[in-house]
């Protein structure tokens, strides 16, 4: 495959006339036959980098994909430009499937895509291992890593099967969402040299990011769509209960939404997403089922009703907004809450011990995301490891604050002694009720009341003093370990804290946002 033929099929087949980022440097480690990894935000284009030498290189391409939906939406646009290629999956008819494997056996198409679980059948296996394979496609390869997000131990297993055929194809793996360690991981596991990896990073500078602490939900929510009127946007809500109540409301107040979790029968949510998609009705209410590969460009916000469970699944649910590269929004609705049903859902969970830890760690860095002064992109890519090469965005809740910063610095030093006289063994909550001088009984238990920061903070809510420790936590002052119950722990900037030789500024609205919560209906 010659990059000239490449740029052909880009420009004759899918009518555009450049590469982006990203694309062209792929396709070339593709033509040299390497096994090769694409990170390339949503929206960058990483469908092209399996089309086009699915089209161009000799025998059929097998794209491996978690989602149904994206394999019909695909194949439907690749059969309208011409280009042979299928699906197989659970949803065929048996005339259907018994067709297209005959064609496969053939080596009639260029690409054919898969569910994962297809692997698993042994005709399927026999029939791809007497064919020409050009290459084998991961995308959302994050699902291979038990380090990902959504983590598919039927991807995972491909693996050794892929190793077991008579002509092992070279691999290629795109995903969206990466952190260090999930890079590593799909290196390892698709053997894929470092020079061998295309990153070309996630800031998507189209996208705004908001984060909305201290306003009741509801109100914010109904206000920004009804000023957004026209606008594409989809709202994201963590149960199917709330779900189906916002969508209610949202109906009730005269607006055109659609809805949508894993709940509903199959032909409800395919109407649902249809409706949404075909631009019926403007707005989607959904769980974070929803999503994973739709392919609508016009989406100009993305609202989360609550916490996300990490940061991964946060910006690869806010990045389905302004896929077109136009300006969107993604705000997080947040309110100290939130987090209860993240950790209870983690809880509940099957994962063990160490992958539980890791959990709450990520969930963690979520809450810091809520509470941070800093350039919320900014935030992200740190979070990803990813080198900044810009300076602050400029157009998200902390850049465009014009609020003065307060010396918080005294109040950091009450909070971060009471820390170290409770020895850092305890966590938030009850470091608060110290500082408040709460008669709570766990105060007596461990005799915390006769410290002498207990009381320091009594003309504040419990409440206030939560958020403020979260804040100092947020901003490195403090630590806390990766445990169901976080141990709040002094880190070096406290030392310099508790020793006058730092200060702790804090946003001004960020302290009026606090005491609102407190007035907070929910
Ligand atoms: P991803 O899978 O990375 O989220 P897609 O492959 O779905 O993204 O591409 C997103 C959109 O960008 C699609 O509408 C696609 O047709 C378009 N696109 C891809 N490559 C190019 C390009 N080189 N020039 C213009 N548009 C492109």
């Amino acid at each position: 495959m010659r990059l000239i033929d490449a740029q052909k099929i880009l420009q004759d087949y899918f009518g555009y006339a450049d590469f982006r980022s990203g694309q062209k440097e792929l396709l070339s480690l593709i033509s040299e036959g390497k096994n090769t990894l694409g990170i390339m935000p949503t929206g960058g284009g990483k469908s092209l980098c399996y089309q086009i030498p699915g089209i161009l290189l000799d025998g059929t391409a097998i794209i491996i994909s978690p989602l149904i939906s994206l394999m019909k939406d695909q194949v439907d646009s690749l059969h309208t430009l011409g280009v042979k290629a299928t699906y197989i999956n659970s949803s065929l008819t048996s005339e259907e499937y018994n067709e297209r494997m005959r064609l496969l056996s053939e080596g009639y198409y260029d690409l054919i895509y898969v569910a994962p679980e297809r692997f698993d059948s042994p005709f399927f296996l026999t029939t791809i291992n007497k064919l020409q394979i050009s290459f084998i496609a991961f995308d959302e390869a994050h699902c291979i890593s038990q380090w990902g997000h959504d983590f598919r131990p039927s991807y995972r297993s491909i693996i050794d099967t892929i190793n077991q055929l008579t002509q092992i194809p070279f691999r290629l793996a795109l995903t969206a969402t990466a952190t260090q360690e999930v890079i590593e991981d799909i290196q390892r596991l698709l053997s894929i040299d470092d020079q061998s990896v295309v990153n070309t990073g996630f800031y998507r500078d189209n996208l705004h990011f908001h984060v909305v602490k201290g306003q009741n939900k509801q109100d914010f929510l109904i206000n920004y769509i009804s000023q957004h009127r026209q606008e594409s946007g989809i709202i994201y809500a963590p149960t199917r209960k709330l779900v189906e109540s916002i969508h209610a409301k949202l109906i009730k107040e005269g607006f055109r939404a659609a809805y949508y979790h894993a709940g509903l029968a199959e032909d409800v949510r395919r109407n649902e997403q249809n409706r949404f998609i075909n631009d019926q009705v403007e707005i989607m209410v959904a769980t974070n089922a929803f999503g994973m590969g739709i392919d609508k460009s016009n989406v100009r916000y993305v609202i989360h009703y609550s916490l996300p469970m990490n940061i991964e699944a946060y910006y690869q649910e806010a990045g389905r907004a302004g896929r077109d590269g136009e300006v969107s929004n993604c705000i997080l609705l947040f309110s100290g809450q939130d987090s209860h049903l993240q950790s209870f859902l983690i809880e509940q969970s099957e994962l063990d011990e160490e992958m539980k830890a890791l959990e709450y760690k990520k969930l963690r860095a979520m809450i810091n995301y809520c509470h941070t002064d800093k350039c919320l992109p900014c935030y992200i890519l740190d979070y990803f490891g990813e080198k900044n090469p810009y300076h602050d965005c400029g157009h998200c809740t902390n850049c465009t604050d014009q609020s003065e910063k307060v010396d918080r610095t005294r109040d950091a030093q009450m909070v971060l002694s009471c820390v170290m006289r409770m020895e850092q063994r305890f966590g938030a909550t009850l470091t608060a009720k110290v500082l408040k001088g709460s008669k709570d009984k766990k105060i007596k238990q461990f005799e915390l009341d006769q410290l002498s920061t207990y009381g320091l903070m009594k003309e504040r809510t419990e409440k206030q003093i939560t958020e403020f420790i979260h804040f100092l936590v947020a901003e490195g002052y403090l630590s806390t370990g990766s445990d169901r119950f976080p141990i709040l722990q002094l880190t070096q900037k406290a030392a310099d804290v508790l020793k006058n030789k730092e200060q702790v500024w804090m946003r001004q609205t960020e302290i009026q946002q606090v005491a609102e919560t407190d007035f907070d209906p929910e």
